[in-house]
């Protein structure tokens, strides 16, 4: 059974209540986590403040920032470990848990290395007057995230806050709560003082809840579902505190007659199962100009065929999906297109030898997907790609525009000018251009436009989202 760890200290619920922890490469339950509520939220909010007030607090950020890159050093010393825990924690291929290790020590690598680069401004003014900005932390940082990329997640929010100088209460998942609980453990090590960083595990109605509704919070970071994301928001409303939500996407590859069909094929095949399509920016509708719709998809469908899906140890391109809940999900979205008669043009296939008691869905592509249908609209967050034609470049973007969601966009051509225009006019926070960077890069401002969010992590931008400022006007005559 693992503990929370709240204040530097492991802390079960009061009432002794804990969750089951299940891997879904079997179904198996393997350990056990704390079920905190409200009682644990209270303590770990007045630990983090409490560090503000203490060492954490008295810091200089070269300090910070000096703690934060030797975390970083931490993490990749144990980052084996780590994945393997990852691995069993999430289902998926070691090799994708090993990635992500690694992306959760870079996190802590480039904030730390940033904390001392953020510097205030001087700003003229009346005669007789100086100003300055001043750049400052928040206060107790909030962060609420899924559990699809459970360690690099932790390293995308609580990594910039710890760097301002924050103190952070992170609420992961209560399906994937382990490796920020031996994460916690790591840092604790490796310098953090205790207190700056405090991890409350249990349900998203009970601890979730009372941590964004929580007085004592100035901030909250949320990573998630629309609909908790709403509920998030109109909590820290009426707190009055700021919030970033990283919601959910429907991303388009935007394929035009000139594409380089040999390097885009497999990138555009790996955006979708990577991680068993359960990626936010995962590229879930393939729009393709018409007149090589069939040739192309085609080819997709050849590669998509070849996917296979299987245990973290098979390593394979796709492992199960997160939990009961989430397969019948996925399901669902496959048997009712199949049953709307949208044709299947490739699925791929679940190896014999994964265990029956896993979680596994096959990959399948569909095409071509009328432009009405949920598969072209909705968030399936599974190995699930939809295959659309388009006419000219006003069709594809109108068609890529065409969801609620604006998170991630990726055009394919070889005309510049065509590549630009696209890009300009696509709604979505980040967009690659014969390329596609779901996960990963660190240094890369991200986040979503319209029902995909907004605020921005990553990169330094989301440096000035976990900070304010304040203006000192000095009158010196
Ligand atoms: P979820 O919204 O169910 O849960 C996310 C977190 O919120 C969990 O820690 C959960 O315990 C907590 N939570 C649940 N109910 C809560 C409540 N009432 N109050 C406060 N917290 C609560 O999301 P999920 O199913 O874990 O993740 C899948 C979703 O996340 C997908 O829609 C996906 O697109 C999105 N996502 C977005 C990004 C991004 O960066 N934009 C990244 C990863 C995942």
């Amino acid at each position: 059974m693992k503990q929370m760890f709240i204040g530097g200290r492991w802390v079960a619920a009061r009432d002794g209540a804990t969750l089951p922890v299940a891997s879904p490469a079997d179904g198996e339950i393997f350990d056990h986590i704390a079920r905190g509520a409200a009682h644990e939220v209270d303590l770990a909010v007045a630990a983090a403040r409490a560090s503000l007030d203490g060492a954490w607090g008295r810091m200089t950020a070269t300090e910070r920032g000096r703690i934060l890159v030797r975390i970083g050093e931490a993490v990749l010393a144990h980052e084996e470990a780590l994945a393997q825990l990852e691995a069993r924690d999430t289902g998926k291929p070691i090799t994708t848990a090993r990635n992500d290790i690694k992306v959760l020590a870079r996190y802590f690598e480039f904030y730390g290395s940033a904390a001392d680069k953020v510097h205030g401004q001087t700003i003229p003014f009346l005669g007789g007057h100086q100003v300055s900005l001043l750049r400052e932390p928040l206060g107790v940082t909030a962060h609420i995230i899924p559990w699809n990329y459970p360690a690099q997640m932790l390293g995308r929010t609580v990594a910039p806050a710890l760097a301002m100088g924050n103190g952070t209460v992170l609420k992961p998942a209560e399906d994937t709560s382990l490796s920020a609980l031996r994460f916690a453990e790591i840092a604790t090590a490796a310098g953090l003082p205790e207190g700056a960083l405090n991890v409350v595990t249990g349900l998203g109605e009970e601890a979730g809840a009372a941590l964004a509704a929580h007085p004592g919070i100035d901030f909250i970071s949320f990573t998630g579902s629309n609909e908790v994301g709403t509920l998030v928001q109109q909590a820290a409303a009426r707190n009055a505190v700021k919030c970033v939500l990283e919601l959910g996407g429907k991303s388009p590859q935007i394929v035009f007659d000139d594409v380089d069909a040999e390097r885009a094929v497999p990138i555009i095949v790996r955006a979708i199962v990577q991680n068993a399509g359960q990626t936010c920016t995962a590229g879930s509708r393939l729009l393709v100009q018409r007149g090589i719709y069939d040739s192309f998809v085609g080819r997709v469908a050849e590669a998509f065929a070849k996917v296979r899906v299987g245990t973290p140890a098979m390593d394979f391109d796709c492992g199960p999906v997160m939990n009961p809940a989430q397969r019948a999900r996925v399901q669902r979205y496959i048997d009712e297109a199949r049953a709307a008669g949208i044709p299947v043009l490739a699925e791929g296939t679940v190896a014999a030898d994964a265990p029956r008691t896993g979680y596994y869905v096959r990959p399948t592509l569909f095409g071509p997907v009328p432009r009405d249908a949920a598969l072209a609209r909705e968030e399936v967050f599974g190995p699930v790609l939809a295959a659309m034609p388009f006419d000219d470049e006003a069709d594809g973007i109108g068609l890529a525009n065409g969801t609620d969601y604006g998170l991630l966009a990726a055009v394919w051509t070889e005309n510049a000018g065509r590549l630009q225009r696209v890009a300009k006019a696509v709604k979505a926070g980040q967009v690659f251009m014969n390329c596609y960077g779901a996960g990963g890069g660190v240094e890369l401002p991200f986040g979503g436009t319209r029902r995909s969010g907004h605020g921005r992590e990553k990169g330094l931008l989301a440096l000035e989202e976990v900070s304010s400022t304040k203006t000192l006007v000095h009158y010196h005559g």
